[in-house]
């Protein structure tokens, strides 16, 4: 199931920011943003404030040096804080473009000064729950200032975490070089050991990668082996499919949750 309201965020304002998406059929994605601010407690809530009646909300207000979360509207729906790209409602574009104001300055990225917990994880919880994957697909964030990269192709097509320096039409800067391994790493899937599920889009047809082998590996562990006539190996293959496939029927799934390819309950229950 995938996660609108994140349990226990503190509700800001009244609950309605946005509406329905515009291209639900591009890939589900993530926008990081910095709200230029100092943290704490008086900032989270004048920021709070502010984006309220400025009417450019996120969904997610998040204090990195506290933990502290809240949020704005439920994720399936649209946010503010984007520009439009000429015509194309920037906010609206992706099957969810969940969008995170962290109260910090993009010249010190906040991935060096943290302190991640429990409703960090929650967060990324949320995000995974929409088949974001952990990736991003212009490259690591630009520093600020001075860098961007604002790829109108690889927005309007491409499932992943974008800083507002990617977007089209738009001209701001943040959040700055923050690090995705760290933003990835502060939130492992379950209990240690699980690694974290890569992205639907490394499990198809044409797809070459280690993340294959891994899977294929963890299948003949499992005792899946049977499909197998040779490998496991990086490529992805009917055998794949099959040895998939046979997993989740294993588990009592059927239909689409039968399909052959992995997503992050296949890859959470395999692994654990
Ligand atoms: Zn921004």
């Amino acid at each position: 199931m995938a996660t609108n309201w994140i349990a226990g965020a503190e509700r800001l304002g009244d609950g309605t920011i946005g509406g329905a998406m515009d291209l639900p059929k591009a890939g589900a994605r993530v926008v990081w943003h910095t709200t230029e601010s100092g943290d704490g407690d008086a900032a989270f809530k004048s920021v709070a404030n502010y984006l309220i009646q400025n009417g450019s909300e996120p969904h997610i207000l998040y204090d990195p040096s506290t933990d502290r979360i809240g949020q704005f509207g439920p994720l399936n729906e649209s946010a503010r804080a984007l520009r439009n790209d000429g015509s194309s409602r920037t906010n609206r574009v992706g099957k969810v473009c969940i969008q995170i104001e962290v109260l910090a300055r993009a010249k010190s990225p906040f991935t060096k000064t943290w302190k991640p917990g429990p409703n960090f994880r929650k967060l990324m919880g949320a995000i995974r729950s929409w088949g974001v994957p952990d990736a991003f697909p212009m490259g690591n964030p630009p520093a600020y200032p001075g860098a961007s990269r604002r790829d109108r192709a690889i927005w309007l097509t491409t499932a992943g975490h974008y800083c507002h320096s990617n977007i089209p039409g738009n001209d701001h800067g943040d959040p700055g070089s923050i690090s995705p391994k760290a933003l990835f790493d502060a939130a492992p899937v379950g209990k240690p050991g699980v690694p974290v599920f890569p992205g639907k889009q490394y499990f198809k047809a044409g797809a070459d990668n280690a993340h294959v082998t891994q899977l294929g590996k963890q299948l003949v562990k499992k005792g899946y082996g049977r499909f197998y006539a040779v490998g496991p190996g990086p490529r992805w293959g009917e055998a794949d499919r099959k040895a998939v496939q046979a997993f989740q029927k294993a588990q009592h799934w059927t239909g689409s949750d039968a399909d052959g390819y992995p997503g992050p309950t296949t890859w959470k229950r395999l692994f654990s």
